[in-house]
């Protein structure tokens, strides 16, 4: 395993930020290779423990020859993000010198050629300096993994549609719950990023995994959950023969939710308040369940609003703060049938 250390020249003189690369070389070149990154939004830290537990695993196999295709790996993908603090708040999902989220605004190549990478000088911010660089690492490799987490939730992969259910051993292997389907062109995520070159031709798909991963909730970090996504993260590799291991069984069947993206309705508050909720993650509802209740006027015998369920469907996620602004997003629900609110792209919101 090699290390290195790449810099992101800040936006005034004298700051600068780094992070570190690890790269596996593989035995075979035409063997599947790997990337995998972690907490590009800075403060959303599963995957980061789960690459942490996945480590060991990679070193032994190296260490007994079982790596045939290489496998680069960024733990901590974001450290702009991640030295933002306001009032004692990380802001990590947001670069406060562009109001740009960092999983938003990546370049689109019309193809997998290196060369297209903007470089540096042309580039006016840290942060767009940063997703050209993290791009550019992830280019090349069959696999990418973008680790994400939500606020609260299931463990669920976002996955373009293309690449399902050719992919559907990679959602077993991980043991998620949920995996949610999306087409079309949206705000240049991340993922949507890494799969846009490919997508010209069907034979550049074949074999091709691209995800953004989402672990559960921001407060699911601990060891038993990592080690479980560290070993989950592993059952891909081996799987996708990236790494040898004939003690790993392939994956079963995929027996969760599959959904497209039209089917998530983002519930929103219709009052601001105190939200109080009736389900969590996981939960089925009928059309018409209450979801939630917003104490809007606490003390008041009228001081609440009810949130019922529009269709039929699956909580997927909801929010970990309990105090909601007016219109604020409750929670996620994935639908039975399209959301009457749907718009097209990679991500909801
Ligand atoms: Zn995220």
């Amino acid at each position: 395993m090699k290390k290195s250390i790449e810099i992101i020249h800040g936006d005034t003189s004298g700051v600068a930020y780094s992070f570190p690369v690890y790269r596996f070389a593989g035995s075979d070149p035409n063997a599947p290779n790997a990337y995998l990154q972690a907490a590009l939004h800075a403060g959303e830290l599963p995957g980061t423990a789960a690459i942490h537990m996945l480590m060991p695993k990679l070193r032994k196999a190296e260490a007994e020859g079982r790596i045939r295709g290489d496998i680069t790996i960024v733990p901590e993908a974001n450290p702009v993000g991640r030295a933002q603090y306001t009032f004692g708040d990380r802001q990590g999902r947001f670069h406060l010198g562009t109001r740009t989220n960092f999983n938003r605004d990546f370049p689109r190549l019309e193809r997998p050629d290196p060369k297209l990478i903007p470089p540096d000088g042309a580039l006016a911010t840290a942060d767009q300096r940063l997703k050209a660089r993290l791009l550019g690492l992830s280019l090349g490799h069959k696999i990418v993994l973008d680790l994400h987490c939500d606020d609260e939730g299931v463990p669920y992969l976002y996955v373009p549609a293309v690449l399902w259910p050719a992919m559907a051993d990679c959602a077993s292997a991980l043991g998620v719950d949920a995996v949610i389907l999306w087409e079309g062109r949206s705000d240049a995520e991340f993922e949507e990023a890494s799969i846009y070159p490919y997508t010209q031709s069907a034979a550049d798909l074949a074999g091709r995994v691209v995800t953004t991963v989402e672990f559960r909730g921001v407060a699911d970090v601990d060891r038993t959950l990592a080690e479980g996504d560290g070993a989950g993260l592993y059952r891909i590799l081996v799987a996708r023969g990236v790494v040898e291991d004939a003690s790993i069984a392939k994956p079963a069947p995929f027996a969760g939710v599959v959904a497209p993206i039209r089917n998530v309705e983002m519930i929103r508050s219709p009052r601001a308040g105190t939200v109080l909720y009736d389900v969590k993650p996981g939960d089925r509802v009928k059309a018409g369940d209450r979801l939630a209740t917003v104490v809007h006027a606490p003390g008041e015998d009228d001081g609440t609003v009810e949130i019922r369920a529009p269709q039929a469907g699956y909580i997927l996620t909801r929010r970990s703060v309990r105090s909601l602004r007016v219109h604020e997003d409750v929670l996620k629900l994935v639908g039975d049938a399209p959301s009457a609110t749907a718009k097209p792209g990679s991500l909801e919101a």
